[in-house]
């Protein structure tokens, strides 16, 4: 099964609409034709209309980095699935490290976040990914199992090949400390094969993106890892020639 790589460049919270818009005048004339990898970029809520409309026709997509699962209601400060659905984003990223420790995320939340947002017809990246005391003391299946069987139990099996799930080790993020390949390999073929415990034809068509730590210099090696399908990029996918760099070892 060929599984199209997806790149995926997360901002976190960085980037004004005037400094998206020269992100994306700096991105397009490097990764705006490449058609045999999906490129995505993980926009703050603020900026999303403004690179919409500056990516439109271009081979870069638009994700959010978070949202509600309730259609609406009294939930101040969240945004809804229409609202984004409303912007033409392609997407959501979900459940990022970051999110579960500063905003009490939980695997209970993904698990009402992700059929809602696949209902609507939006993709979603889920985050999955161990932090280093639980890598040390072996617990790193054990964490992604209960972070991936919980955030898909309620997700019907024909959507979960439209999942997809990046692994991040929560010590390689932002760390500088990149997984080895042995690690990344090892990781991301345990989280298809937990895919796969739901639906076998699933989990060969789902992609699995590597997060932490990828660089221009080390993305070459580990998305050509069998189970590796992509990246979700940090700090690199700031600046367009890093970003475009990370595109190009896909
Ligand atoms: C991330 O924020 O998802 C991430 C992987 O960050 P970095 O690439 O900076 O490690």
């Amino acid at each position: 099964m060929s599984r199209t790589p997806f790149v995926a460049g997360n901002w976190k919270m960085h980037k004004t609409i005037a400094e998206a818009e020269a992100f994306v005048s700096g991105l397009l004339p490097l990764v705006g034709a490449v058609d045999d990898v999906q490129v995505g970029v993980c926009v703050p809520f603020p900026a999303i209309q403004a690179v919409v409309e500056s990516t439109r026709g271009s081979a870069v997509q638009v994700y959010a980095q978070n949202v509600h699962w309730a259609e609406q209601g009294a939930y101040t400060g969240e945004v809804s699935i229409p609202m984004l659905d409303e912007l033409e984003v392609a997407g959501v990223v979900i459940g990022h490290s970051e999110r579960r420790q500063y905003f009490g995320e939980t695997d209970a939340d993904l698990s009402k976040k992700l059929p809602a947002i696949l209902a609507a017809g939006l993709e979603p990246i889920l985050c999955v990914g161990e932090t280093e005391a639980q890598r040390d003391g072996g617990e790193m299946e054990q964490v992604l199992r209960g972070q991936v069987e919980e955030a898909i139990a309620d997700v019907d099996a024909a959507d979960l090949a439209r999942i997809t799930i990046a692994y991040e080790p929560i010590w390689a993020i932002g760390t500088g400390k990149v997984a080895t390949p042995d690690q990344a390999q090892e990781a991301c073929a345990f989280v298809r094969s937990l895919v796969a415990g739901r639906d076998a034809g699933a989990a060969e068509q789902v992609r699995i993106q590597y997060g932490g730590s990828v660089k221009p210099d080390n993305a070459a090696e580990l998305l050509a890892l069998p189970d590796v399908d992509g990246a979700l990029v940090g700090g690199a996918a700031l600046e367009p020639q890093s970003f475009a760099g990370i595109v190009e070892g896909a």
